[in-house]
């Protein structure tokens, strides 16, 4: 790290906190070979810090990379420019405040997702975003990437639970959007435009989040059928049903093949798909679910939450390890496309000589579509990305999106102009000229 550079940084945010860790310098990209370099990572202790470092990159003409658990999976968080300084939130960690009896709470961008939930636990309310990662990945990152999760089926992506953001812009200035209002159409939605801007036009320092009371029950509700379209069908047979599901999960044979021996319970014989669903409302709305479910290999099955959940949250890990390795992608289509997005993958997984499955919020279309490889083959690492851009014009010829989730960040970077058109790719590029004039916010991602 050039000596003035450091120098100036530990000025302003005190020696100790200016760091050139190497894990600082990657994301769960990682596994895709992506690693960065930078000029020093900052850890300021305060937003006051966070603007002065970010007045500081502005006037010397410094990328500023934001950083917050390192969980994502774009490469975003990944400094990609040597003389870049990664602004890591992970000191900002307090909840500002907590007001259980208005369903609110005020938390800066590095408390992780695990204790923002915790925290509205404690007070019988529940903050429904669910990411998994949670005990890593923090506030600030959800927001940048407006991340989802298997209860934002019922309850929207993280959006629609922040009010308000308070946030560092260019070149280097504090401001607040939004606040603790349930409703504020005074300005434009500059709260919602931070929602998945992954670090590209601000900073995040705090952000105001609304709250709910816990729902009363968690029953979930399990459909396993012998095929891609019998599952599907089941899908519309819920919405049909009239009860709203916190939950609607699937998971296609392969990922099934790589994770069904640990199912709670166990699956019945010729499972080659599944659906999952959890009411929290009613055992008599678990009951139209388990009617909805029901299907030619049975009766819907009633495993307990806990342990349905902690088997999902291994569902992406068992896949892995069916080879060591694999490419991974998180497409959306719309719903009544859903079919076609998932029995695609496996056909083009097919026709690029790999294995390939898929699992993901079938209630919100969304994929997590997936190519499986041996660690270190350059040979079937090249097939896999050749089957990804497949996949992408698969997605499009839906109607669909190359992301649902994980954002483009830096891997999915050039994307959105396959998708969007000549003119809506022009406001999307006005939009980051407008706040980041010197394009410094994370140059690279993003980009249309
Ligand atoms: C095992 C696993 C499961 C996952 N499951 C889900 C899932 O179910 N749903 C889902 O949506 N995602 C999921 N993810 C992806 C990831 O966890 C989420 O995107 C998460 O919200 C990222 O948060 P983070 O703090 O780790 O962000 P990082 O990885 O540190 O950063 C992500 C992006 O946000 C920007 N950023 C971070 N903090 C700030 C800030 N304070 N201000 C401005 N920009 C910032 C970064 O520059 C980067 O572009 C999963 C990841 C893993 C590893």
């Amino acid at each position: 790290m050039p000596s003035t550079v450091a120098t100036d940084l530990a000025r302003l945010v005190g020696s100790e906190h200016v760091r050139h860790d190497a894990h600082l310098l990657s994301d769960a990209s990682q596994a895709m070979g992506l690693r960065g370099q930078a000029a020093a990572v900052v850890l300021p202790g305060s937003a006051e810090e966070v603007a002065a470092v970010v007045s500081w990159c502005y006037e010397r003409e410094v990328a500023i990379v934001p950083r917050g658990g390192g969980t994502g999976y774009a490469g975003g968080a990944v400094p990609l420019d040597p003389d870049a300084v990664v602004v890591a939130l992970d000191r900002l960690d307090r909840v500002r405040s907590l007001d259980p009896g208005l369903w609110r709470m005020e938390a800066e961008a590095g408390v992780t997702t695990q204790t923002v939930a915790r925290r509205a636990r404690e007070s019988g309310l529940f903050f429904p975003p669910d990411p998994g990662a949670a005990e890593q990945s923090q506030l600030g990152g959800n927001i940048a990437t407006n991340a989802g999760g298997p209860h934002c089926f019922k309850y929207g992506v993280t959006r629609a639970w922040v009010s308000g953001v308070e946030a560092v812009i260019a070149p280097g200035e504090l401001v607040r959007f939004g606040g603790p209002l349930r409703k504020d159409v005074a300005g434009y939605d500059l709260t919602g435009l931070l929602c998945g801007s992954e670090g590209t036009l601000a900073i995040v320092t705090s952000a105001w989040l609304r709250l709910l009371p816990a729902p009363a029950l968690q029953l979930p509700v399990v459909g396993a059928f012998g095929g891609v379209q019998e599952g599907c069908d089941a899908v519309v047979r819920v919405l049909a049903s009239g009860v709203v599901p916190a939950t609607m999960e699937y998971l296609d044979a392969g990922a099934l093949a790589a994770s069904a021996s640990t199912f709670p319970g166990g699956l019945p014989d010729g499972a080659a798909f599944l659906v999952a669903c959890e009411a929290d409302t009613s055992e008599a709305d678990a009951a139209e679910l388990e009617e909805a479910l029901g299907g030619e290999l049975g009766m819907a099955l009633r495993p307990a939450a806990r342990e349905l959940w902690r088997w999902r949250d291994g569902v992406s890990l068992a896949v892995t390890a069916r080879r060591g390795g694999k490419l991974s992608e998180d497409v959306v289509v719309p719903l009544d496309r859903l079919a076609e997005g998932i029995a695609g993958t496996v056909e083009i997984a097919e026709r690029n000589g790999l294995e390939g499955c898929s699992w993901g919020h079938a209630g919100d279309g969304n994929l997590h579509s997936t190519f499986l490889l041996e660690p270190g083959n350059a040979e079937q690492l090249a097939r896999a990305e050749t089957a990804v851009e497949e996949l992408f014009a698969l997605v499009r010829s839906l109607d669909g999106s190359v992301t649902g989730e994980h954002g483009l960040g830096w891997l999915k970077r050039g994307q959105l102009r396959h998708q969007w058109g000549p003119a809506a790719v022009g406001a999307h590029e006005a939009i980051k000229r407008a706040l980041d004039p010197e394009g410094l916010f994370n140059p690279g991602k993003k980009t249309a």
